[in-house]
């Protein structure tokens, strides 16, 4: 990690793990997890974990696993375990061998299920999920036990060794903690802690057709691993009392304890794996690395950089109370890290033909442009320049008001690295539009300067026709048109935004910009920085992703 990123602010769980190393608790070590289930694609709220379970780690010389919480076997698959391990390297973490599945621990946590059963803790129910959910009560009714519940110990492990041979069939029976069907807290009526599933796993084949639920499994595998700090979301806070239920009945390896804090949200977006599978199957978006994914390969094939993914993390923090992200706390990270890294280029998006009428018909010349204003170790290079060029269509106005400083009829600008021209002419089409603009050029404004020292209020950009290599070009905005797409429990795909992507099929580039590799990023001077996209690129077509906008000029310009 570099040290230009925001310093990690503290925040109570390192408290917590700072009082416990103080106390000598689990003899002074500090080992995390970051626990996905492979059934999709992490996106930038796993990122906020990940930093934070890999960053405890680092900063207490501890381990933190990689688990693979594995035990649903028909979401699951291993095109998304592959993912998410080049998800979390890419993000600059290093699990190195502490990588792990919930499904490697089937057999300890069969025999740890016999266990409870031998204490006469858990029992085979033969209720159907939908009695089971009535008896459970609700917030204000205590459940009622099952008529299953008093089975006795020797009929619960023929019950479950039949339910793992597979002679009883899905749904027809469950194994269950008994703890309390009165407990205020509903976790705690006798949940469901094993499974019938018939299906094939990922990665067990067909071996089991019982799966172990996550509240049983989740400890449990904290508890094999030696995990000291388990840090999850809030919304598993009043599953804790299961967590410590089922790791205080059985005799286990370690005695992990659970902490949780406040999931990330992120203003016009929605992080859900369930939610952006939706998109991607219903082809909102083109796959899970559309650069308008919240994503880890969607931001990154946008054009964001692990240590800009990083610095966000840190900038948020880690606390208990659930809040919404503005969007542009993120866009600004990017901008930071961009600003001090991507060289500059010049690009035309929306081209408008300029002929520099007193500009030699057979002639042209190579400038000196700066890769980076105030860091000269990033070097030059030479833009060609020639009598026809490409400004911005944007960068023209026939009749300019006074505070239009670019260009417009009878008025000076800089071409940047190059001269001053002035507009002499406008040529229109049939229907009033313009097409093509006649203007002259001063020769001893080369560079950019007057040596009679007057003056030109504005500069824009600029690509020579004779060399300019032609791009796809892509825009994106918000992928929602609320801030709070879930708001009142809305469906989200109801506010979509119908123009989240923007697609410049004709954009004209310097041409030092078609040797860039993919990924590479660049700051188009005046329109944003901008990313090689990893899918879709052609030396015959480059193709650029829009990462951010210069200025953080969303809502105010809405681009
Ligand atoms: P989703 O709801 O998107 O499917 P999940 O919680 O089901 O997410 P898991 O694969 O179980 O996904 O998550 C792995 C870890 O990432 C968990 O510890 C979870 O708490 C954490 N995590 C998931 N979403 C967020 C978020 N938005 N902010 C912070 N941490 C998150
Ligand atoms: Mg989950």
């Amino acid at each position: 990690m570099s040290e230009k990123e925001t310093p990690v602010p503290s925040n109570f769980i390192r408290k917590i793990i700072s009082e416990d190393l103080r106390n000598n608790k689990n003899d002074g070590r500090v080992h995390t997890r970051f626990p996905p289930e492979p059934n999709g694609y992490l996106h930038i709220g796993h990122a906020k974990s990940i930093c934070l379970n890999f960053g405890l780690a680092a900063e207490y010389q501890g381990n933190c696993n990689l688990r693979f919480d594995d035990t649903n076997p028909e979401k699951e698959d291993t095109e998304y375990v592959e993912s998410i391990k080049a998800n979390v390297r890419w993000l600059g973490f290093d699990w190195q061998e502490n990588e792990y599945f919930a499904s490697d621990y089937f057999d300890k946590l069969y025999q740890f299920a016999l266990d409870l059963i031998s204490q006469g803790k858990a029992y085979v129910d033969s209720l159907s999920a939908e009695d089971i959910r009535e008896y459970r009560g609700t917030l204000t009714s205590p459940g009622k036990p099952s008529p299953y519940r008093d089975r006795s110990v020797e009929e619960n492990l023929s019950l479950f060794e039949q339910m793992r041979d597979g002679k009883i069939e899905e749904g027809s029976a469950v194994l269950r903690a008994k703890i309390d069907m009165a407990s205020p807290n509903i976790n705690m009526r006798d949940p469901v802690i094993y499974r019938i599933r018939k299906a094939r796993h990922h990665r067990t084949a067909d071996k089991w057709c019982i799966y172990p639920m996550y509240d049983f499994t989740h400890c449990l595998s904290d508890a094999i691993e030696g995990i000291t700090h388990s840090v999850c979301t809030l919304e598993f806070e009043d599953h804790r009392a299961l967590y410590d239920w089922v790791i205080d009945n059985l005799d286990t390896p370690s005695r992990p304890y659970q902490y949780e804090f406040a999931r990330l949200n992120l203003d016009y977006t929605v992080l859900s794996k369930r939610k952006l599978i939706e998109l991607v199957r219903e082809g909102h978006v083109n796959g899970w690395d559309d650069p308008r994914m919240p994503t880890i390969a969607g931001i990154r094939r946008r054009g964001f950089t692990p240590a800009s993914i990083r610095d966000f993390c840190n900038r948020i923090g880690v606390t208990k109370s659930d809040t919404r992200i503005d969007i542009s706390v993120l866009e600004n990270t990017l901008r930071e890290d961009l600003d001090k890294r991507a060289p500059r280029a010049m690009a035309v998006l929306k081209p408008l033909k300029v002929v520099i009428e007193n500009y030699p018909e057979s002639e042209d010349e190579e400038l000196d442009a700066a890769n980076h204003p105030q860091n000269p170790d990033m070097g030059k290079r030479k833009v060609p320049f020639s009598r026809v060029i490409y400004i911005e269509q944007d960068d023209f106005m026939e009749d300019a008001p006074k505070k239009f400083f670019r260009l417009s009829l009878g008025r000076e600008v800089r071409l940047r690295y190059a001269y001053f021209i002035t507009c002499t002419e406008v040529i229109k089409n049939e229907q009033d539009e313009v097409i093509e603009l006649r203007c002259t050029y001063d020769p001893a404004t080369k560079g950019g300067n007057a040596p009679d020292g007057r003056k030109v209020k504005g500069t824009i950009h600029w690509v020579s026709e004779a060399h300019a290599v032609k791009a796809e070009v892509r825009l994106y905005d918000r992928l929602y048109t609320e801030a709070n797409p879930e708001q009142g429990g809305r469906d989200s795909r109801e506010v979509l935004n119908p123009a989240s992507v923007e697609i410049l099929s004709g954009a004209l580039l310097e041409p030092s910009l078609a040797l860039a590799k993919v990924e590479d990023h660049f700051q188009f001077e005046r329109l944003g920085y901008f990313c090689a996209d990893s899918k879709d690129w052609d030396s015959d077509k480059p193709v650029f992703n829009r990462a951010v906008t210069l200025r953080d000029t969303w809502g105010k310009m809405n681009r």
